[in-house]
C-alpha cells in the first residue's frame, strides 16, 4: 500500500453541551481529520487534541503542523507500507502521540478496508456491545449537578463519572451518592491534587467509588503509589500512562489498580492494544476513555473497548451526547449499550454533505517532505 494523497481537514462542530477546558467553557469542538488516499483505497483518522494544551502538551494546530511537516513525510518515505511500518517510521520523532495516533488511525483504516477486516476483528474484539458511562463536568451548583446526573441516569448510562477538583469534591460526591445510592460512580481529578491533599481524597472512601482517576500529576507515579496505600478507593491512571512500558512501570510501583486507555494519549490503537495486553497480564482491569470524538474516533474506540480486558464501562457516548449532528451516521445507545461497528476498517465514514457543512479548511498534498 502506498500513500498517494492526503487531505487535512479542519471542522468546527457545535456542541450541545458546553465542555469545560483549561481556558473556559467551549461551545464548539474544533476537529482535525486526516483522509489518506492510498493505492488500495481511502482511510480516515481523527486527532483528539484539544485546541489548547491542558489535558497534555499537545494542541490541535501543533498536531496539524507535526503531521504535515514531519509524520507524513516519514511515513510516505517508506513507499510500500503497512500500519506497523508506519508506526515504526514515526517512532524516530519523539513525543506527539495524538498526532501520531491520527496518522496511524487513517493508515490502519485504509489498510483494513482493503482487506475487508474491521478494526474490532483486527484488534481482537470479544464482544458486540460496549457499556457506556458518562463523564460529568464541574457544575455551577450541587443542585445543577444532581439534575444533570438524574437526566443521564434516565438515559440509561451504566456508570457516572464526576470530575472533581479542590473545593469541588467531597460535597458533590456525597450529594450524588445520597441521591443515587446504587449508581456505579467514579471520580476523575485530571491531576488537580498533590499528595499533601491525601486527607481530603481519603474522605471519598466513604462513597463506595469504583475508582479515583488521576488524582496527582502525570509524572508523579511514586506519589500515586504512596497515595494508593492511604486510600481504600482504587486509583486509576489516565494522563500518566503514555505507553505499554509506562503502564508496566506504574503497575509494578503500585501506582494504580485500574488503567484508562486512550489511543491518542499512547500514540495509536496498536499501542493501546499493547497497554491492554500488559494490563491484562498483570490482572489490571482497563476501560476506554474519551476525548469528545466524532463518530470516527468513537468507532475506533468501540472496537478497542470490545477487547477482553475492557471490563469497566467506557467513556463512549452516543453522538447526541455532544453533537447536534455528528459528521458520520449517528452513534446511538440502547439501554446504556452501543454496538461495536463490524464493517471494514472503522465501519463508518463521514457523510459527504455533513463533511462539507462542517469543514472550514482543507489542505491537500501529494508531495511529501
Ligand atoms: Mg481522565
Amino acid at each position: 500500500m502506498k500513500i498517494e494523497r492526503v487531505d487535512l481537514l479542519r471542522l468546527v462542530m457545535p456542541l450541545r453541551t458546553p465542555f469545560r477546558t483549561s481556558l473556559g467553557l467551549e461551545l464548539r469542538r474544533d476537529i482535525l481529520l486526516l483522509r489518506v488516499v492510498t493505492s488500495e483505497g481511502e482511510g480516515w483518522g481523527e486527532c483528539v487534541a484539544l485546541p489548547e494544551p491542558g489535558y497534555s502538551e499537545e494542541y490541535l494546530d501543533g498536531a496539524a503542523e507535526v503531521i504535515r511537516r514531519f509524520l507524513l513525510p516519514a511515513v510516505a518515505a517508506l513507499g510500500e507500507l503497512t500500519p506497523a511500518k508506519a508506526v515504526a517510521a514515526m517512532a524516530g520523532i519523539p513525543g506527539h502521540p495524538m498526532a501520531k495516533a491520527t496518522v496511524e488511525m487513517a493508515v490502519l483504516d485504509a489498510w483494513l478496508r482493503a482487506r475487508h477486516t474491521s478494526y474490532a476483528a483486527h484488534l481482537g474484539s470479544v464482544r458486540d456491545v460496549v457499556e457506556c458511562g458518562v463523564s460529568v463536568g464541574i457544575a455551577d451548583s450541587i443542585d445543577e449537578l444532581v439534575a444533570e446526573v438524574r437526566d443521564y441516569v434516565a438515559q440509561g448510562y451504566r456508570r457516572i463519572k464526576l470530575k472533581i477538583e479542590p473545593g469541588w469534591d467531597v460535597e458533590p460526591v456525597r450529594a450524588i451518592r445520597e441521591q443515587f445510592p446504587d449508581a456505579e460512580l467514579q471520580v476523575d481529578a485530571n491531576a488537580a491534587y498533590t499528595l499533601g491533599q491525601a486527607r481530603v481524597l481519603a474522605e471519598l472512601d466513604a462513597f463506595d467509588l469504583l475508582m479515583l482517576e488521576q488524582p496527582l500529576g502525570a509524572a508523579d507515579l511514586r506519589d500515586h503509589a504512596t497515595l494508593a496505600r492511604k486510600l481504600r478507593t482504587p486509583i486509576c491512571l489516565d494522563e500518566s500512562i503514555t505507553s505499554a512500558r509506562s503502564a508496566v512501570e506504574a503497575i509494578s510501583l503500585g501506582a494504580c489498580a485500574i488503567v484508562n486507555i486512550k489511543a491518542g494519549r499512547v500514540g495509536g490503537y496498536l499501542e493501546a492494544r499493547r497497554v491492554h495486553d500488559v494490563c491484562s497480564a498483570h490482572g489490571i482491569p482497563v476501560w476506554c476513555g474519551g476525548m469528545l470524538e466524532t463518530g470516527l474516533g468513537q468507532a475506533a474506540n468501540l472496537a478497542l473497548a470490545s477487547l477482553p480486558g475492557f471490563t469497566l464501562a467506557a467513556d463512549i457516548a452516543p453522538s447526541e451526547r455532544y453533537f447536534e449532528t455528528d459528521v458520520t451516521p449517528s452513534i446511538t445507545m440502547q439501554d446504556g449499550l452501543i454496538a461495536v461497528p463490524r464493517g471494514p476498517g472503522l465501519g463508518l465514514e463521514p457523510v459527504p454533505e455533513l463533511l462539507e457543512e462542517f469543514t472550514t479548511e482543507v489542505v491537500s498534498f501529494s508531495e511529501f517532505g
